[in-house]
């Protein structure tokens, strides 16, 4: 199975998102495929051993549009910029001589004729795509307006002939509107999409390597893994790395939003793109280009922007039947019109306006837009969203569960308490549990390996979840880990006494002991983070239900929750119970997750939304459905207000655009009081399109 993001030129509309998705589905060999309207992209995952790409393009071309293939292009909009105004001024110049009559009646027809050819000239992509799209049995915007325009002209060179009224002013103005409209919505369109390019262009495309003590500037792609490379201050870090030489500070705000710079020394990672303040630093290269953090990010963010949340799917199904009802409606009308008012000049018109004045456009893009703008926009914040049907989702939250190390915490423990069965084997003991954990990837461990060198070797390393390590140091088996891990190990628990003590001080518990005893006990303390006191009272004052789940011991789990006025707390709880608790939850509640990708990924899965704490390392193994690249707490909030925003948005969308049609369709039909004719639709419908691309992108704010 292989997978391949295509970009596509030629949709406009829903009914084309749609159409061309439902073509490619329908495809042997494909598994799944999905047409990102906003992002002009189809990703389509198929099996490599039936297709190639070729075949892709060849059905993105029989479904009427073009594949560009996987390299995004982008389109020269000056040239085209400049075509519009070109057509427009014109095309209203000569509209105006021909109104204010200097010319007689022959010359104007004339003028007019050659007008509408031009407009239709440049229009020939529209009636081009709408008739290759009801061949294909998928009629579009296109084929509605296409169609429209088409019906209009013969009428007008038929009307001519007989020295009749004409309409080649509505050709005109309908192709004029429809080209000026559709070229503010692909500008404005690019800006939401630009979001998320820009991440792209964020990492420099030239930078100084040292080689043999010689320093070299290369280009990007010349780096290789393993090399040295010299950044100087102000410079931006070319790949992700790890400093070898020097200290510095950087700033990581484009993947963080945390404009506070981050000191870093030797043995710290560098994140590409990133920006060095004020060191000389040498970093040697570790994750070059396609595996580096940026581009997993920049993978994850479009792939994003290919899902569709629930309400995008009720869209789309409303605008499937939306162009076939719209050609039903226009025939009725045009029937009805002759019936009723015996005027077939009248019912071509009442045809041709309601072909027009009908804006699937607006419907198909209320929802996408604006998941593009928010997911965007999100991950300038240091929060990505990996689907769009996690914003939907975030509204119907009604509990939210902590993890508590390194998640409410800071998970930067200490050893504050601490007792060996014999005081004088205390440094021994220490550099045995030291040389244990720095297999381990737990907080408690990074805490205590930290600046330790000179350890012994350790083998057949075990980590069990929640509980604790295992691993062999010079053919003796040694283990670290909690109560519940020293009873499943049967070995004589001799410090009791120690751990009821420093429990009540609210210390996280490490007992240590070999296959014969128990070593040592340890009493280690977290720091609270800043802002997680702070986000737990905005909850509660959203009216949601906390809870925090640990596996450390369940008194300290209740001191520091107390601390931060959490009143539901469960301790010793295993990855496994955290699971099960949430399961419990999940029968009648949504229930977002809070905790670290590694240890608790099964509860975050389980969860409706899972909410990983990442530091910005390894995102792609990552299972949660939102990844903060921070540890601010603050950022849940962040999330359910982006959640409500959205969907406010959203609907404010999906109303203006069903509000739209269904005023303006009766009124096109030319059988209400008030009718309209086939310019004013022509405005009116580009007017309704620009209406949700613009609401969409307040969200940028
Ligand atoms: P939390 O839910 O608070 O993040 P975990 O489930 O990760 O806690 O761990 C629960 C307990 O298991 C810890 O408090 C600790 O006592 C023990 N433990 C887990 N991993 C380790 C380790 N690497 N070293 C020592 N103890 C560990
Ligand atoms: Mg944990």
């Amino acid at each position: 199975m292989k997978k391949k993001i295509l970009n596509i030129e030629g949709m406009t509309c829903s009914a084309c998102s749609n159409g061309l998705e439902k073509y490619l589905n329908k495809q042997e060999g494909i598994i799944e495929a999905v047409v990102n309207l906003v992002m002009a992209t189809a990703s389509i995952q198929y099996d490599e051993k039936i297709l190639g790409e070729k075949d892709l393009n060849r059905f993105v071309k029989e479904a009427g549009f073009k594949s560009l293939g996987e390299k995004s292009k982008d389109g020269n909009s000056k040239h085209e910029l400049k075509i519009v105004v070109f057509f427009s001024i014109s095309i209203i110049t000569l509209m105006y001589i021909t109104m204010i009559k200097m010319w007689n009646n022959t010359i104007i027809d004339f003028t007019m004729i050659l007008l509408s050819v031009l407009a239709i000239i440049w229009g020939y992509d529209i009636v081009k795509n709408g008739v290759k799209n009801i061949i294909h049995k998928m009629p579009n915007m296109d084929s509605l307006v296409g169609i429209g325009v088409m019906v209009t002209f013969l009428y007008s060179i038929y009307n001519i002939l007989n020295g009749k009224e004409v309409y080649f002013e509505s050709v005109i103005m309908i192709i004029l509107f429809i080209k000026i409209g559709r070229y503010i919505d692909k500008k404005n369109k690019a800006k939401a999409v630009d979001a998320i390019k820009g991440l792209v262009t964020i990492t420099p495309k030239k930078a100084v390597i040292l080689k043999n003590g010689i320093e070299k500037t290369v280009t990007i792609n010349e780096i290789e893994k393993d090399d040295i490379i010299i950044c100087r201050p102000g410079e931006k870090i070319a790949v992700d790395g790890v400093i070898v030489k020097g200290t510095t500070h950087t700033d990581e705000s484009f993947l963080t939003g945390e404009s506070k710079p981050v000191s870093k020394k030797e043995g710290s990672n560098v994140m590409a793109g990133s920006i060095n303040y004020d060191g000389y630093i040498e970093y040697k290269a570790v994750n070059i280009g396609k595996d580096s953090n940026i581009s997993h990010i920049v993978d994850l963010v479009v792939e994003a922007t290919n899902t569709k949340a629930p309400i995008a799917r009720m869209a789309d199904i409303i605008s499937g039947y939306f162009v076939p009802i719209i050609f039903i409606i226009s025939i009725c009308s045009f029937i009805l019109n002759i019936v009723i008012t015996k005027n077939f000049s009248q019912a071509i018109t009442s045809l041709v306006s309601v072909l027009v004045v009908a804006c699937p456009c607006a419907l198909g893009l209320a929802t996408p837009l604006a998941m593009v703008v928010s997911i965007g926009n999100a991950s300038k914040k240091g929060i990505l969203i990996k689907s769009s049907e996690s914003i939907e989702a975030i509204n119907k939250i009604d509990t939210v569960i902590f993890d508590k190390t390194g998640t409410l915490t800071k998970g930067e423990l200490e050893i504050t308490d601490e007792k060996y069965i014999r005081l004088e084997d205390k440094e021994q003991i220490l550099k045995l549990l030291i040389s244990l954990e720095k297999k381990s990837n737990h907080p408690i461990a990074k805490s205590i390996c930290r600046d330790s060198k000179d350890l012994f070797e350790v083998n057949e390393f075990e980590e069990i979840a929640g509980q604790g390590i295992k691993g062999k140091i010079s053919g003796k088996t040694y283990f670290a880990g909690n109560r519940k891990y020293v009873e499943n190990n049967e070995i004589k628990n001799i410090f009791e006494k120690e751990e009821e003590k420093f429990t009540q001080k609210g210390k996280t518990i490490v007992y240590f002991w070999d296959e014969n005893e128990m070593l040592g006990i340890i009493g280690l303390s977290d720091k609270i983070k800043n802002d997680s006191k702070s986000t737990i009272e905005k909850l509660k004052r959203l009216g949601k239900r906390v809870i925090m789940l640990s596996g450390d011991n369940s008194k300290t789990a209740e001191i520091i929750a107390n601390e931060l006025q959490i009143d539901e707390v469960y301790g010793n709880i295993l990855p496994e119970g955290k699971v099960e608790k949430i399961k419990e939850l999940n029968n009648n509640k949504n229930v977002l997750m809070v905790g670290d990708g590694v240890n608790d990924s099964p509860a975050l899965r389980t969860a409706t939304i899972g909410v990983s704490v990442s530091n910005g390392t390894d995102i792609s193994s990552d299972s949660s459905d939102i990844v903060m690249l921070t540890s601010d707490m603050e950022k849940i909030i962040d999330i359910f207000n982006i959640g409500k925003k959205t969907m406010k948005i959203i609907k404010e969308n999906l109303f203006w655009a069903l509000f739209y049609n269904l005023c303006m369709i009766p009124l096109a039909t030319g059988l209400m009081p008030i009718s309209l004719n086939p310019m004013i639709a022509a405005f009116a419908m580009t007017m309704s399109s620009l209406t949700v691309v613009i609401n969409s992108l307040r969200l940028r704010n």
